[in-house]
């Protein structure tokens, strides 16, 4: 097993050899390049698929998820599972049912979550790749507490066959990696349409290294006012580095504007109504016969078949999941289904369409990832909506749909890394990546390592 504090679960690879890999990738390679899978997306090469819970610990799965078999094809090697929030439920890794990741910056903190460990190993240097789910912040939020880039493409862009289903109008495959051009690489690999899942859409899909200008000339950056009002403000440094991160994209061409998303107060509690909702029917299959953990497999097992049911979930299920399951389930009972599920869908299409109004006057928009950097183990634990509030700024970009990306923006007092967001349009990912590389070409940020 994992040691108590790795990003892995399983077995924990060798270290990589970074050069290798650097000459491949520099050339937009993955030929032998060490990739690390979240242990939500499904590998058949041997090795288990838990979604890092109980429910799934023994399991091990007959086949690729098609972004595993797009990084085989294109040569990487896939070395490790990465530890998670259990069913990709939190934003901390603390949920996991089968281990521990600390922040390889300080052990004493959370490497963010839910794909904490896909973070954690590429911060850490033991590979210069990970993939990992995005479906209200779970790639962007850990990327910024650990100093990576990370980006969470267009719903559709890239297929979600065998990644274990959370919330499927949200989920997506994104990417961790140490620079902007290696997230081109990477989404240049697993994007395009997959006949296994059908949100999957077939467009083009440009060559994202192109994009890579090192300028932002004639692009409109818009600034959204409303991600600087939450309750308890933006971490003061985190602020500092937004504003000089908007001279800094004035500097490489770009016009900066501030833009409004009235509804933005609302992303979080539409989310944690769909989110759960859509939970609850996707977990509906782990009931103990089909397959996960089961009560009947207990040797003095004696009982009915609800009593496997129950007993199977309620034994197989962490805290938070069964938290969401009940409130998913409750808010898609009859009689409250209006007034919760139906009611939350009809505030996700104004969220949306703030989004499309602000994109008719700009190509891009700026914010903190997060309104902190990363908290201490515990710090929130105990407190659900505090864990919650972890996600307010990239929470709205999932219920739209959009392609977004955190990169390295610097660190706070306490050396902690700082992360920015950039929201594109739909099936924007290569201006979202310019802009996003013409920014990190100014910094040397992205090259400092935590300490060992
Ligand atoms: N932290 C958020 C949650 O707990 C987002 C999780 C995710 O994107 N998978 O739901």
């Amino acid at each position: 097993m994992a040691d108590a504090a790795s990003p892995y679960l399983g077995t924990v690879p060798k270290p990589a050899d970074i050069g290798v890999a650097r000459k491949a990738l520099d050339q937009g390679s993955l030929q032998s390049v060490p990739v690390a899978m979240k242990d939500i997306i499904v590998t058949a090469d041997g090795r288990k698929s838990t979604a890092a819970s109980k429910m799934l610990a023994p399991y091990g799965s007959p086949y690729d998820a098609t972004v595993v078999r797009k990084m085989l094809k294109a040569g990487a090697e896939v070395v490790g599972k990465t530890n998670l929030d259990e069913f990709a439920m939190g934003a901390s890794t603390e949920n996991s049912a089968l281990g521990k990741t600390v922040n390889p910056w300080d052990p004493e903190r959370v490497p963010g979550g839910s794909s904490g460990g896909s973070a954690a190993a590429v911060a850490s240097r033991s590979v210069p790749v990970a993939l990992g789910t995005d479906t209200g912040g779970s790639v962007r939020q850990p990327a910024a507490f650990c100093g990576v880039v990370g980006l969470k493409p267009t719903y559709g862009r890239v297929s979600r066959y065998g990644l274990i289903a959370m919330a499927s109008s949200l989920d997506q495959a994104g990417t961790f990696t140490t620079t902007v051009a290696d997230a081109a690489t990477v989404l240049g690999t697993i994007a395009g349409p997959d006949p296994l899942d059908a949100t999957s859409v077939d467009r083009e899909v440009p060559d994202y290294r192109k994009a890579l200008t090192g300028d932002v000339k004639g692009l409109t950056v818009g600034i959204p006012k409303e991600y600087f009002e939450v309750e308890g403000g933006v971490q003061l440094e985190i602020g500092e580095a937004i504003e000089q991160a908007k001279g800094d994209l004035r500097k490489a061409g770009a016009k900066v504007v501030d833009v409004s998303l009235p509804h933005t107060k609302y992303a979080v509690s539409v989310y944690y109504l769909v989110m759960p909702a859509e939970a609850s029917s996707n977990l509906a299959r782990y009931d103990g016969i089909r397959y996960g953990h089961s009560v009947e497999r207990d040797a003095d097992w004696q009982g009915s078949l609800e009593d496997v049911y129950f007993q199977s979930r309620a034994q197989g299920f962490g805290p938070e999941v069964q938290r969401r399951i009940m409130l998913g389930t409750y808010a898609l009972s009859a009689g409250y289904y209006d007034a919760y599920y139906k009611k939350a869908m009809q505030v996700r299409t104004l969220v949306t369409r703030d989004f499309e109004q602000a994109f008719e006057k700009v190509d891009l928009l700026l914010t903190p990832t997060t309104p902190t950097t990363a908290f201490k183990f515990e710090e929130k634990a105990d407190d659900p909506l505090a864990m919650y509030l972890a996600d307010i700024f990239t929470v709205p970009a999932s219920l739209a749909g959009l392609p977004a990306v955190s990169v390295p923006a610097g660190f706070d007092k306490q050396n902690l890394p700082i992360g920015l967001q950039l929201i594109g349009k739909h099936w924007g990912e290569a201006t979202v990546l310019r802009a996003a590389h013409a920014y990190e070409q100014r910094h040397d940020w992205h090259t400092k390592e935590p300490p060992r």
